[in-house]
């Protein structure tokens, strides 16, 4: 299938309508933005490489029945989906703690979550994606009560399967946000789930694969990318089993 014209450039990759008006083809840039895009990098290799992570993630989910937007990889940093309604709202998991939980709350970094905590936020880039809770979602409207108990659910769905995934890669699922949009008026799950989008943990000694590594140090390029080629040949390294 073709693209035909651009429909949104985000911070990290650019959506293309195509020849048939259900479907999408999102490209994965090598962009590479933190702090809502304060920090901007580019690293030659990242977009195909969580192109790749994406896909085998996804792939995962949909044969473990989580309804997802993924067709086809038609090419290293190119993706088809099926076109969603996007809700404006990012669904984060928490297995341990890291990141935003650790400078709101007095809490050590790396404590297990027992149970993992479910949060949500508003996609708003001008006001830096504000926490938001199920009455927030209600009273403005941005997602019915009835989606948004599906949407946590299917999230606890994928933090098992990925657990056991990544468990099973000799990685901790330390975190990760998801997007979701409507297809027919039914939740399935869209965008991505790659190290710009998860924290990802090496059992061994703790070392972090994700988009911390740039977080802390913007220029490291050969860090970030290394951490990410990592999670993806251990991923690819699975599915050849
Ligand atoms: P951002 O918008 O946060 O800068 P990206 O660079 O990742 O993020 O841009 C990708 C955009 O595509 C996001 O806004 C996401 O909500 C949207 N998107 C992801 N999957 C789909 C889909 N299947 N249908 C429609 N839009 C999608
Ligand atoms: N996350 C994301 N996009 C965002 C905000 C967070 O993908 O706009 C991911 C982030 O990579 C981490 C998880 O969601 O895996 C939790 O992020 P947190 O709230 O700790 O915020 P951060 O400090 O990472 O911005």
């Amino acid at each position: 299938m073709k693209k035909t014209s651009e429909l949104y450039r985000g911070k990290s990759k650019t959506v293309y309508c195509t020849e048939e008006k259900d479907f999408l083809i999102i490209h994965f840039r090598d962009d590479i933005s933190a702090n809502n895009g304060l920090k901007f990098q580019n690293f030659a290799g990242k977009g195909s490489i969580n192109n790749a992570i994406n896909h085998f993630v996804m792939t995962k989910l949909q044969d473990n029945g989580i309804k997802c937007h993924l067709e086809n990889k038609i090419s290293d940093n190119e993706l088809l989906v099926k076109k969603l309604i996007m809700l404006p709202i990012e669904c984060v998991l928490r297995n341990r703690a890291a990141g935003s939980l650790i400078k709101r709350i007095d809490i050590k970094e790396g404590i297990v979550l027992n149970p993992p905590i479910f949060e949500i936020f508003l996609k708003n880039d001008m006001k830096n994606d504000p926490m938001i809770n199920h009455s927030y979602c209600e009273t403005f409207g941005w997602v019915s009560k009835k989606h948004l108990i599906t949407m946590k659910s299917i999230t606890y769905k994928i933090n098992d399967i990925l657990n056991k995934l990544f468990n099973d890669i000799s990685i901790i699922l330390v975190d990760f946000k998801l997007e979701f949009g409507l297809l027919n008026n039914e939740i399935v799950l869209g965008d991505e789930f790659s190290p710009d989008t998860a924290r990802l943990w090496d059992i061994k000694n703790m070392d972090k694969l994700d988009k911390d590594l740039f977080r802390k140090n913007p220029t490291n390029s050969s860090g970030v990318i290394q951490a990410y080629e990592l999670v993806a040949s251990r991923l690819s390294n699975y599915f050849i089993k």
